[in-house]
Order: structure tokens, then C-alpha cells, then sequence
């Protein structure tokens, strides 16, 4: 995608929400780093405690978390990362902070706990103006 100076449209940045999710997706899916088990992530199993309210996971209370997990494809939660995970994949994490960058650099709202549908509708309301890559 080619970044012109007046940097992307609210069409193409809302594109881009999309290959940054599937890229840290496929990091993630390939590293393995919440190494969740009998529904227990690797923070709760080390800590034997629930991580966020109640849960052995950091999703605890959240509404769009279903019996398979997350059901939306939120770009702040995927490039989030827990303290733990941060110590253990640190290579991860620079790639996971590089796409975070990215995000921001094409201002691309990164919302925890929130829908891709809430991003996008933030992108269409906003007004942008692309200042280059930092
Ligand atoms: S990010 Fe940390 S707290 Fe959240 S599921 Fe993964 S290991 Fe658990
Ligand atoms: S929106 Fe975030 S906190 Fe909620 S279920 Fe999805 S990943 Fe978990």
C-alpha cells in the first residue's frame, strides 16, 4: 500500500486495520506465548491465581469474551502484552511494539476491550492528517 503524502484514506486505513491484526495474529499463533491450558494461560498456572476478575486469563469481564475466546478482532487487545509474556518473548514483543508504531503512525485507533466495528467507526469520524512516519 502505497503512503502518499497526504497519508492513507479512511477506506485504506481502515484496510490496514485489518494486515496489522492478521500479522500479529500469525506472530502470536506461531510463538505460542499465553500457552493456555485446561483453559488456564501461562500467567494463571505460574501465579495458581485468576489474572483479571476472576479469570485465569486477562480477558476476565469482558463482554465479547465467548466460550472460544475473543470474538472480535481487537487491535489494542492483539498487541497487548502482560508482563510475563513481555519477559518470556521479548523478540515478540519488539515485532508486536513495531506494529503498534505502525498503528499509530496511520492512526489507527487501538481501543482495549473494545470491537473492530468501534475502531472503524472512530476512523470514519475522524479527521487525519498524516504527519510521516516517526
Ligand atoms: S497476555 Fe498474559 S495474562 Fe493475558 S492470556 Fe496471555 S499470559 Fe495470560
Ligand atoms: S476484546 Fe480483548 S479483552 Fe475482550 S475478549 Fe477480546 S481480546 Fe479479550
Amino acid at each position: 500500500m502505497k503512503v502518499t503524502q497526504e497519508g492513507l484514506s479512511k477506506s485504506q486505513r481502515i484496510q490496514m486495520y485489518d494486515v496489522i491484526y492478521k500479522e500479529a495474529d500469525a506472530l502470536i499463533k506461531k510463538a505460542n506465548p499465553c500457552k493456555f491450558k485446561d483453559g488456564k494461560c501461562a500467567e494463571a498456572r505460574r501465579t495458581g491465581k485468576p489474572v483479571y476478575f476472576g479469570a485465569p486469563h486477562c480477558c476476565g469481564a469482558c463482554r465479547y469474551h465467548g466460550k472460544n475466546g475473543c470474538r472480535v478482532k481487537s487491535l489494542g487487545c492483539k498487541l497487548w502484552t502482560c508482563s510475563r509474556f513481555r519477559l518470556d518473548y521479548p523478540e515478540l514483543c519488539i515485532k508486536l511494539d513495531e506494529l503498534q508504531k505502525l498503528a499509530y503512525t496511520l492512526d489507527i485507533y487501538l481501543y482495549i476491550r473494545q470491537s473492530k466495528r468501534y475502531a472503524i467507526t472512530r476512523i470514519k469520524h475522524s479527521t487525519y492528517r498524516f504527519t510521516g512516519y516517526h
